[in-house]
């Protein structure tokens, strides 16, 4: 017996040693990885910016602007926010298991999200012009969609609560929560109970089997009953005057589809930070990623308050007017789990009479994700879902995306006569033409 717990105390502790170094060094491998990108990339000011775009500034393709892959901030923007009223980098202890788990199984510092509770004060990021913008009382009602997968809990409910502190309550129709079949446990009864503080307000529907978000997010349009619906992901928290830009946008332009500006939440310390004006775009692999913005277009009256024009918006947090979501086509409900779905949208409101803006004003934060891999049913996701857009939206040019994924060539990828349909139904115009109008640097990087 004794021997036993000999052996266990000693295999126990090498364990914990282990741990401990792995996650110390991801710590620091990360905190060195951005700070040599930081000095590396010695970036330029946003406004200052030329009217020729300036040399890409944004790394990789992922979906939202991980600290190593955003474009740095502007100084002006930081000199203008005020410091963020929380900074817990070093309140945790990092040789605790449960945060290593944390990370592997969400992304992000656990810990710091239990301490940060229910909801929490944010540095109010906007530019000062923002303050002086007033809108009208009466605009369309919202329905804020918000799925999830296996959340944790505390992100989850903070998304929630900050949208009850955030909005005014005659512009918030509804709440709709769609669980997409998740296993832990802390997501079922606890979740219903806890969430009857905002009773009235919350639509909480449970899938029967795995959608994925693209149908999630669909299920969820399904049963809004506001004027416009507003996506949001399952981590995030809005910050004030969020909504109002958004839907005074929609109520004087019904086909302006709009996103905030995505702050980013660190994953390590969960500090909230501003993030720079940017916009949307993708690559010839269809994967999205920041972009910088012409100094034009903030040389107007309203300087970086302005609304940003975008190829393509990041993901899962943007507003659209129901009846005009419904008229474009949606989503495409065949597919699966998660991604394409944005940049398809993008091209679908551009090429079909519609608008895409980042304004400024409207203000999001997002929990940066840690990176990790893509387990293989998100890889084959991914490329099912590219593929469907390619073969609708991109006409000739689908050759530049086989040229760089040449093995997806004879991939199957479903029928998608619908969406042929619906294409020539809404009369949309050809990628040429998107090409030409809205995103003309993605020429420059065509394989002849
Ligand atoms: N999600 C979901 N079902 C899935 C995959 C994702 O409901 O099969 C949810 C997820 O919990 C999150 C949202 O969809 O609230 C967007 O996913 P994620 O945050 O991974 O995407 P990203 O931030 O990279 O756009
Ligand atoms: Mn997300």
């Amino acid at each position: 017996m004794r021997r036993t717990v000999l052996l266990y105390l000693f295999y126990g502790s090498l364990a914990s040693l282990a741990l401990s170094t792995a996650l110390l060094l991801t710590y620091f491998y990360q905190n060195h990885e951005v700070n040599q990108l930081q000095t590396n990339q010695g970036l330029a000011e946003i406004w200052s910016l030329g009217k020729k775009l300036q040399q890409e500034t944004i790394y990789g393709a992922e979906r939202i602007p991980y600290p190593h892959m955003r474009v740095e901030r502007s100084r002006e923007i930081e000199a203008e926010a005020e410091e963020p009223h929380l900074n817990l980098s070093h309140s945790s202890n990092y040789a605790d298991p449960e945060l290593y788990k944390g990370f592997i199984k969400y992304g992000f510092n656990v810990l710091i999200s239990k301490q940060l509770g229910n909801e929490r004060d944010l540095p109010d990021t906007r530019n000062k012009m923002c303050h002086y913008k007033r809108y009208p009382t009466h605009l369309p009602t919202a329905s804020v969609i918000i799925c999830f997968h296996n959340e944790e809990f505390n992100a989850l409910f903070r998304t929630v609560s900050s949208v009850m502190t955030h909005t005014p309550l005659q512009l918030l129709e509804e709440i709709i929560l769609i669980d997409d079949m998740s296993e832990s446990d802390d997501l079922k009864d606890k979740l219903d109970y806890r969430l009857e503080i905002f009773r009235g307000k919350i639509k909480l529907i449970r899938n029967k089997k795995r959608e994925g978000l693209i149908r999630s997010r669909l299920i969820g349009a399904s049963f809004a009953l506001g004027d416009v619906l507003v996506f949001l992901d399952s981590h995030c928290e809005v910050n004030r005057v969020w909504l109002q830009p958004l839907l005074y946008a929609i109520a004087k332009d019904p086909k302006m589809v709009v996103c905030p500006l995505i702050d980013v939440i660190d994953f390590t310390t969960l500090e909230y930070r501003p993030s720079p004006v940017v916009r949307g775009a993708f690559n010839w692999y269809l994967q999205f990623k920041w972009d910088n913005v012409f100094a034009y277009e903030m040389d107007g009256p309203e300087g970086p308050t302005a609304p940003i024009r975008s190829p393509a918006m990041a993901g899962g947090i943007f507003a659209v007017y129901r009846h005009y979501f419904k008229e474009l086509g949606q989503y495409d409900k065949d597919m699966n789990l998660w991604g394409g779905e944005n940049v398809e949208l993008s091209l679908r409101i551009w090429m079909c009479g519609g608008q895409l803006y980042i304004l400024p004003c409207s203000r999001v934060g997002h929990i940066d994700k840690h990176p990790k891999s893509y387990s293989p049913d998100i890889t084959q996701a991914i490329n099912r879902n590219s593929l469907r857009l390619a073969h609708v939206w991109l006409d000739e040019y689908k050759e530049q995306f086989f040229r760089r994924k040449p093995h997806l060539k004879e991939a199957d990828y479903g029928n998608i006569s619908e969406r042929v349909e619906l294409r020539k139904r809404l009369g949309c115009k050809s990628f040429q033409w998107y090409l030409d109008t809205v995103y003309p640097e993605l020429e420059t990087s065509i394989i002849t």
